[in-house]
């Protein structure tokens, strides 16, 4: 793997509503695959795969390519984009669903462009596990394989997604999830348990108090980065997941634990970045210099010695 790898990746691309205690938007950009397509795009290329609707904005589709991202594996179909609306609670910390409209992803089966089928980082970004199937099946030995999810595939969709977790090098899923999915109580012992399922890597999000992620060489705490104002959570998680596989592309080199190490810490950054405004709105002018300068200052926050 040489650096400035591509990095491909699948998921949601949406139209949201979303209510937070103090706000509602309606109708903006949202989805798996937009916010860890952005994010994954800071670092390296991007090759994107998803679906939309003949009501999706243009002017969407010109921003993905401003970011670089090549579209050959976009989907443009007769209907509606996916949308979701979902509504936050007063400590920003849980969320509801109040409508999921499929709309054009009722009958996707994503087909991947030839030139995709190579690409070595793989993002499989949360969408339904037998999507997720459906794309690897048609990869050619990818370098390395990140699958994201969520707590409604784990209820509607454990067998696949079980099935998902042999086939993948590393799963990302938050807390809860991870507890649910394993039938654990504590998050270590739901790594673990994770890891024996045949999984190389774990990492367990934790929201506002970083993540864990769990190898064969050990475990690491990485920090989230303490912020006063959280205005829109939403696409935290997939900021994260895309941030941290552009990280790994852009280094090059093979995926160790340092690299994810560094993957994490990047992922969370620019997660920190997209919770400050309402859905992709900070990620429309984010830039690469204000994430490493964000990464030194948590360095710093995190720094001790004894
Ligand atoms: P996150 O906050 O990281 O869970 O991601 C939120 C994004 O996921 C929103 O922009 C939604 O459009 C998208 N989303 C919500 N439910 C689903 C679903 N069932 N499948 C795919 N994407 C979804």
């Amino acid at each position: 793997v040489k650096s400035s790898n591509p990095v491909l990746v699948l998921g949601s691309i949406a139209i949201d509503t979303i209510y937070t205690p103090t706000e509602e938007h309606a109708g903006i950009l949202g989805g798996s695959a937009s916010h860890a397509a952005v994010a994954a795009s800071i670092f390296a290329p991007v090759r994107l795969t998803g679906i939309i609707g003949s009501d999706f904005p243009e002017k969407e589709v010109e921003w993905f390519r401003q970011c670089g991202m090549d579209l050959a594996g976009l989907e443009k179909a007769e209907g509606r984009t996916f949308s979701w609306t979902g509504k936050y609670q007063a400590n920003m910390n849980l969320r509801e669903t109040l409508a999921v409209d499929l709309g054009v992803f009722g009958d996707y089966r994503p087909t991947l462009p030839a030139a995709y089928r190579s690409t070595p980082i793989v993002l499989l970004g949360n969408i339904a596990p037998a999507l997720q199937h459906h794309l690897l099946d048609q990869m050619e030995r990818p370098h390395f394989v990140i699958a994201d999810t969520m707590d409604l595939w784990i209820e509607t969709a454990r067998e696949e997604l079980e099935r998902l977790l042999t086939r993948v090098d590393m799963l990302i899923l938050n807390d809860s999830e991870a507890c649910l999915l394993t039938g654990e109580s504590n998050l270590v012992r739901a790594g673990q348990a994770l890891r024996k399922q045949g999984l190389r890597y774990v990492a367990v999000k934790k929201g506002e108090h970083g993540c864990l992620l769990f190898g064969q060489e050990g475990l690491f705490a990485a920090p989230a980065f303490p912020l006063e104002t959280v205005r829109d959570p939403t696409g935290a998680g997939d900021c994260f997941a895309g941030g941290l596989a552009g990280s790994l592309a852009a280094r090059g080199g093979p995926v160790d634990f340092e690299a994810l190490r560094a993957g994490v810490v990047n992922g969370s950054v620019v997660a920190s970045f997209n919770v400050e405004e309402f859905n992709l709105g900070r990620l429309r002018t984010l830039r690469r210099e204000e994430v490493d300068s964000r990464v030194a200052a948590l360095r710093e926050i995190a720094r001790f010695a004894i």
